[in-house]
């Protein structure tokens, strides 16, 4: 079966992210110089400039900082998941990332807690979406 929605393409900068997510774990760019974490990864790090990185997991928790419900689809791969989230998610970690929303999203609400969990779409690669937390 093959995937028909829009991929991420892969380059030397976010290759590590997708490595990381193949094995379940949400990873960010982190500044070894100021500890700053950051995404989408950069070159250097944007707080101190320092190109002296590296890759940490991250909790996988953050807070929904916002979240729309689609009902109609841009691309014939989305026909089968109407209504489906797309959200932005504040990591704990503090960088914003977007998502999708996934699961039971009836009590969703900007603010509330979620976690990561991976939706894999190939052997290559697993996309990060995240659900509402279930101790929230
Ligand atoms: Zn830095």
């Amino acid at each position: 079966m093959s995937y028909n929605k829009p991929l991420p393409k892969l380059d030397p900068l976010t290759t590590p992210f997708w490595e990381h997510a193949r094995r379940n774990i949400l990873a960010l760019q982190t500044c070894r110089a100021c500890n700053d974490a950051h995404l989408p990864p950069s070159p250097v790090c944007p707080k101190c400039l320092s190109t002296d990185q590296d890759w940490k997991p991250a909790s996988g928790r953050g807070v929904l900082e916002a979240y729309a419900e689609f009902h109609r689809a841009y691309w014939p791969g989305f026909n089968d998941d109407i209504p489906y989230s797309s959200a932005i998610v504040r990591l704990e970690e503090g960088p914003l990332m977007a998502t999708n929303l996934v699961g039971d999203t009836t009590n969703a609400r900007v603010g509330k807690a979620v976690e990561v969990i991976f939706d894999i779409v190939s052997p290559e690669l697993a996309l990060p979406k995240f659900r509402l937390a279930s101790d929230d």
